[in-house]
């Protein structure tokens, strides 16, 4: 074809520019999610999940009871539950309201303590009172979801089946442009293609401590953030664009 046919006959007005195609948009996340995983594993290099345990089914449980809850707030609890329950048989057994008593302070006790009850009695009957160690198996325990078995996996036993992806997570990459689904598991669909599979584990560790110091859910300190310049701060208000894009 003649390049010189692509343009408008003098006088016509300028042709849209083409549309990205999708394969042109996700080699575009992938180059950046490679870019965003490095950068925060040289800035953040001793991020490490923040909850206290001393064995996977304690992991496990203390996992189940962050969910809207901070990991400070769970290690209060965690001591107290596992000197009276320490193994999943004892746990299985615990009377309800019991329970309920000491997660009391980590809220949606009543739901948490029904999880925990329901999962230990999984582990006791299905897994000779053993957490598995697959993804398939973790998510067929009461209470147990993607985010919750990824933890357990990543965290308790070193292997990196996905990425975790909680509020802060899903909040920071949606900036980034790395997902634009508010859902988790479609979030974390995105992010394994695009963030390497050795960074998986502690990605998610970063980017919170990341969420934490800079990229907060109000106010983020873009002007001081060490992925500045990889950042397309998408849905963030004009004054956080960088300025390069706010014509565009
Ligand atoms: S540039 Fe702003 S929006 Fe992007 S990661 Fe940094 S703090 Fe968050």
């Amino acid at each position: 074809m003649n390049p010189t046919s692509l343009r408008p006959p003098d006088g016509d007005p300028p042709r849209p520019p083409a549309r990205r195609s999708r394969t042109g948009i996700e080699a575009t996340a992938k180059i950046r999610g490679e870019a965003v995983a490095r950068r925060l594993a040289e800035g953040y290099p001793d991020s490490r999940c923040s909850l206290e345990f001393r064995s996977p089914f304690e992991l496990l449980v203390a996992t189940i009871l962050s969910a809207q809850c901070t990991d400070r707030r769970v290690n209060m609890v965690t001591g107290e539950l596992f000197r009276r329950w320490p193994t999943p048989a004892a746990l299985a057994e615990a009377e309800g309201v019991e329970l309920e008593a000491v997660i009391h302070s980590t809220g949606f006790f009543r739901a948490k303590a029904r999880n925990i009850l329901g999962c230990c009695r999984g582990l006791v009957e299905r897994h000779g009172g053993q957490v598995p160690a697959t993804l398939a198996e973790l998510v067929r325990l009461p209470g147990v979801g993607r985010k919750t078995a990824n933890v357990v996996l990543g965290v308790g036993f070193g292997r990196a089946e996905g990425v975790v992806v909680d509020t802060h997570v899903g909040r920071i990459c949606r900036r980034l442009d790395l997902t634009r689904h508010s859902d988790a598991v479609r979030a974390e669909r995105d992010l394994v293609r695009v963030v390497p599979a050795d960074h998986w584990i502690t990605f998610s560790h970063r980017l919170i401590d990341h969420g934490r110091a800079i990229c907060r859910a109000r106010r983020p300190r873009c002007t001081e953030c060490l992925l500045a310049d990889l950042c397309p701060r998408r849905g963030l208000p004009a004054e956080n664009t960088p300025p390069e894009r706010q014509d565009s």
